[in-house]
């Protein structure tokens, strides 16, 4: 008999009983999408959780990285991280601009800050970074860079739901943040995701582009994309709100169990709190050096797979790597050293709200033994 499966994400979902009776009143209000009810609860209410003023919905994680570059009118080039989802550069891509990869820190999976100004141009306009993990950006370096230079900074905050730094959002930082609420996250509404930024005419703008470009029943202002959320994710979204706090604290517990039983494992570096950070442990990585260790990360993700336990490579292999972005000067290898390495010894443990003490165990009695 083998044991049951251990994914590395499980969605959070919310009481169907909750449920049931919000699609029964969409049901009774026949408007399901187009800013309808629960969307415009669901915006208020995710701006006052999270603590930012404006905040527009989103069909998913991946539009609001292309529209905030299109909202900011984003020219040339864009420097970015190579140690993250490919969403991040795609949306370069696909405003017709050129992504330029810079370095990340070790320590974080983060862009380097001391490692930007050497990537800047006269055709740089703007900065992308991402909070990998949830783990916050070097903000306030990466601002004063920005400030020098005259560029816009977009941050990719997918991972860094309701992340504060001492007791502010960090999606504060920068021109504009994005959020991904896809259900591998740590807030989920099956699909989905939000562009936050800091002024209301230019939450006006967004919300012309993700419809299409209206700003009237007659007049559109720009090519925009349709990226509307619908009655039925924004309800389930509602729900999910009420249970985030509980589910961060679950994950949080787990974070604890693992980083205690891994302590000691010579060759495994994991992630620490940063103090003065909400963090909300949305991934779990272990970094191996495997001549330490004693494996490889690719052995322990095949042992960890043989016992029904599956780990993921995030972020292996690098954007960087993919044909798209390889022929790029700043796609060599030699001028990614770091965000290599860290890319060969990832291996995110599975984490989500509810894993169960039994599971965690199973999880490190494995990267224990070998
Ligand atoms: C999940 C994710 C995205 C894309 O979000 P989707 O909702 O899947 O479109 C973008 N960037 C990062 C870093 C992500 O992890």
């Amino acid at each position: 008999m083998t044991d049951k499966p251990i994914t590395v994400t499980s969605p959070l979902l919310p009481n169907l009983d909750d449920l049931i009776p919000m699609l029964k009143d969409i049901w009774d209000r026949k408007w399901l999408t187009n800013n309808g009810h629960y969307h415009k609860e669901l915006e208020k209410a995710l701006a006052e959780y999270l603590g930012v003023k404006y905040l527009s919905l989103f069909t998913n994680g991946t539009l609001p990285l292309i529209t905030a570059l299109q909202a900011m009118r984003i020219t040339g080039e864009v420097i970015t991280t190579p140690y993250s989802f490919v969403a991040t550069t795609h949306s370069i891509w696909w405003n017709g601009l050129k992504p330029v990869f810079v370095d990340v820190e070790e320590e974080t999976g983060n862009i380097d800050p001391e490692k930007i100004e050497a990537a800047i141009t006269p055709h740089t306009t703007a900065i992308m970074p991402v909070h990998v993990y949830g783990t916050p950006c070097n903000t306030k370096r990466i601002q004063e860079i920005a400030d020098i230079y005259g560029l816009k900074v977009i941050y990719d905050a997918a991972h860094a739901f309701g992340v504060h730094v001492n007791g502010e959002s960090i999606l504060k930082s920068g021109d504009m943040s994005t959020l991904s609420f896809h259900a591998t996250k740590v807030y989920t509404t099956v699909e989905g995701g939000a562009l936050v930024c800091h002024d209301e005419a230019t939450k006006k703008r967004i919300d012309y582009l993700k419809n299409f470009g209206f700003a009237g029943e007659t007049t559109v202002v720009a090519p925009g994309i349709n990226s509307k959320m619908d009655e039925i994710r924004s309800a389930f979204g509602l729900l999910n709100l009420k249970q985030v706090d509980s589910a961060i604290a679950s994950r949080k517990a787990t974070a604890e169990k693992y980083r205690e039983a891994l302590k000691n494992i010579p060759g495994i570096r994991m992630l620490k709190d940063i103090e003065g950070v909400r963090h909300n442990y949305s991934y779990f990585p272990i970094f191996i050096d495997e001549k330490q260790y004693g494996m490889s990360r690719e052995a322990l993700y095949e042992k960890l797979k043989e016992n029904n336990i599956f780990g993921r490579r995030y972020f292996y292999p690098l954007i960087s790597t993919f044909s798209a972005y390889k022929g790029l000067e700043s796609a060599n290898p030699a001028n990614l050293p770091i965000a290599h390495k860290l890319a060969d010894q990832v291996l995110c443990l599975p984490m989500f709200a509810g894993l169960d003490e039994e599971s965690a165990n199973r999880v490190i009695d494995i990267v224990l033994k070998k």
